[in-house]
This record gives structure tokens, sequence and C-alpha cells, in this order.
């Protein structure tokens, strides 16, 4: 799979873009500030309808601008189109997603242009907050499997609704029975949740990290009725679900040390690399094809050895790579790539 064509609309800091990707091997040279980070976003949008760079899709339009557009073409011509819209009193939508024209849902659109991305900033995850690294975690599952992306999606439907009910009961206008319905309903969907992101990490923990002996440590808030009806107690004063898959959380260790409170800022950094390396190998595995992979700055801080191990992965599939000189970059992949120069949101031939 390999996307061949991205088509750019007032997309952060680009007007218009029209980029073929010649080779299965690119790298962005530029400035700060030229628009290399953006580009690579703009693939990842395609490939998730997310950014992970801002809360909100509107601030992805360019400043002034009325509507982003992303398109792209993957293999056998296949069109996926991403439209973002401000919201105003004519615009209905904000988000749209197509394929080959054709308005989806967004879980029907996610998956079509698997990709696993690194930006320098993803270091937040180790030693940012728990809903963070669920989010790195679930956005590559929601690539590869459908039953995933469903199940969590109805996890927290059940999730914001028994706590509404709870919340009820609390102020004594509802029944304690009145929460059956969405405990059932919370208890079935979050052991599909927990169930495939046990399986997840147990594949990860038995690859072989060229980057170092990672290990993911998974802690999950496992949920089940019995546990539930044991803390109902706890959980009708708090007015809060507190067990279950939004309550997960993991870690990443390196020689029995947790990266997270004793981790140097390069081994916090190469233990980000190796986890999205690590989802790269999974979602490999799983769809029997490799994603894209999209590396922001990742040569910069890496010491020689690490480097040479990601020379070794990043020409295995398509992978484009942004940097700012061309020395971080080892020679091997220069020789296999083309390389672009992004200059204030153009590239320059
Ligand atoms: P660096 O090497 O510093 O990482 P970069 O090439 O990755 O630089 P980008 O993050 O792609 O730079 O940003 C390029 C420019 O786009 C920045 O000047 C940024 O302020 C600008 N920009 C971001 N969002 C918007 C937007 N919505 N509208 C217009 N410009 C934007
Ligand atoms: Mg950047």
């Amino acid at each position: 799979m390999v996307l061949k064509q991205i088509n750019l609309t007032n997309f952060r800091n680009y007007s218009a873009l029209t980029l073929d990707f010649d080779k299965r091997q690119t790298v962005l040279i530029g400035n700060n500030a030229a628009g290399k980070s953006n580009l690579l976003e703009s693939i990842y949008l395609l490939s998730t309808t997310k950014s992970l760079r801002v809360e909100r899709d509107e601030e992805l339009i360019k400043d002034g601008e009325e509507f982003s557009r992303v398109e792209g073409f993957i293999d056998g011509e296949t069109e996926l189109l991403v439209v973002i819209n401000h919201p105003t009193d004519e615009v209905i939508f904000r988000k749209k997603v197509l394929i080959n024209g054709i308005g989806k849902k967004v879980y029907d659109f996610i998956g079509n242009l698997p990709a696993v991305i690194f930006y320098p900033q993803d270091i937040n995850m180790i030693t940012g907050s728990p809903a963070l690294r669920r989010w790195h975690l679930d956005l590559s599952l929601a690539q590869i499997d459908q039953e995933y992306k469903k199940a969590l999606t109805l996890y927290g439907d059940y999730l914001t609704s028994r706590n509404k009910v709870l919340k009820r009961i609390r102020e004594g206008q509802g029944k304690v029975d009145e929460l059956d319905y969405w405990t059932n309903g919370l208890v079935e969907k979050g052991k599909i949740v927990s169930g495939k992101r046990k399986e997840f990490f147990e594949f990860i923990n038995q690859l072989s990290t060229p980057l170092g002996e990672f290990k993911f440590e998974y802690f999950q808030s496992e949920v089940s009725v019995e546990k539930l009806q044991e803390i109902n107690g706890r959980e009708l004063a708090s007015a809060q679900t507190l067990i279950g898959p939004h309550r997960d959380d993991f870690s990443i260790i390196l020689e029995g040390r947790s990266m997270a409170t004793h981790g140097s800022r390069g081994e916090q950094r190469t233990a980000t690399l190796a986890f999205k390396l690590a989802q790269l190998e999974y979602m490999a595995i799983k769809l029997g094809k490799r994603p894209i992979l999209l590396l922001d700055d990742v040569f910069s801080e890496l010491d020689a050895s690490h480097r040479a191990h990601v020379v070794d992965i990043v020409g295995k599939q398509q992978t484009i790579i942004a940097t700012v000189e061309l020395e971080n970059i080892p020679q091997e992949f220069l020789d296999l790539a083309r390389i672009l120069k992004v200059e204030n949101g153009k590239i320059i031939p």
C-alpha cells in the first residue's frame, strides 16, 4: 500500500500543494517553520481523520480561510478526502470524510491508509497523563481493527450514560437497578477493548526491539459485573464509573526502570520511538501489509547505534522523514530517498 499523491488546499501554512511520491522513501528538508511537520500531519489526517497536534480540527484550516481540504490517492487509485469547515450558520458539517467521492462514517474511513507517526513531542506520552498514552495506543489499534473501533466508541457511550445515571441516583432521582442496562453494555464492550489491548501488549513484548530491551507493561483496569457490584457504594458516592478500560494505563520499562520516572531524556525519546515501531510491526502483522511510517525529526537526538537500527526499519515500507539538516539522515537512507525541499508552505524543485 502506497500513498501516491497528496493535494492540500488551505491546510496549515499550505495554500495549494500537489505532491507526487515517486519513490517509496522521501526526505522533507527545510528550515524551522517551513511546513515539514504540517505535511506529515496532513498524511496522518488521511489515516485517522485526527491530528495528534491540535484539540480542534479548525486549527488545521489555514489562517483567514474558510475551509481546508486534504486529498490523497493510494494505490489502485483510491481517493481519500477530508474536508474541514469553520462552523457557521450555513455550514452544517465541520468535518467530512469521503472515499472516491462518497461520504463515509469516520469509522469506515479510518484504516484505508494505515500509518504510524512519530513527532519529537510524542515524548510527552511517557511522562504525560494515562489518557494521552491511551490515545496513542487507540489510534493505531483503531486503524487495524473495525471491531475495536466500534467497541471503543460504544464503550464511551455506555460510560457517559452510566455516569449520568449514577449521578441521578446520588441525587435521589433514580433507582439502583436502572444501572443494570448500562453496566451490562459497559462490561461487554469493555471486555472487547481490554482483550484487544492485552493481545497487543503480549505481541509487542515478545518482539526483539533493536532500540533496547524495552518492555511494555499493561495495567488493565479490569471490569466485570461482580467487580462493579463490589464497588457500588464508592461509585454512587462519586457518581463515577471507577473501573474499566477508561482507567487503563501502560508504562515502558528498560532494565527494570520505568522510563516515566527514571528515564533520561534520550532514553524517553528512544522508548517512545520503540513503542511506535512496535505498533508498526503489530499493524503490519495484523494487516498483512506494512503501514506508512512518518518520522518527524527522528535522527537528531539518537546516537549512532540507534540510528543504524532505525535505518534498517525505514527501508521496509513507504517512509517519509522530515529534517532540518541532511547531515542528520544516514547516508543509506539518503541513497534510497527522493529529497524534497520545503520552504514557506511550498515544495521547491
Ligand atoms: P520545525 O523545523 O521548526 O519543526 P516545520 O517545518 O516542521 O518546522 P511546521 O510545524 O510544519 O514547521 O509549521 C510551519 C508553519 O505553519 C509555522 O510557521 C506555523 O506557525 C504555521 N501554521 C500552523 N498552523 C497554521 C494555520 N492554521 N494557518 C497558517 N499557518 C499555520
Ligand atoms: Mg516540525
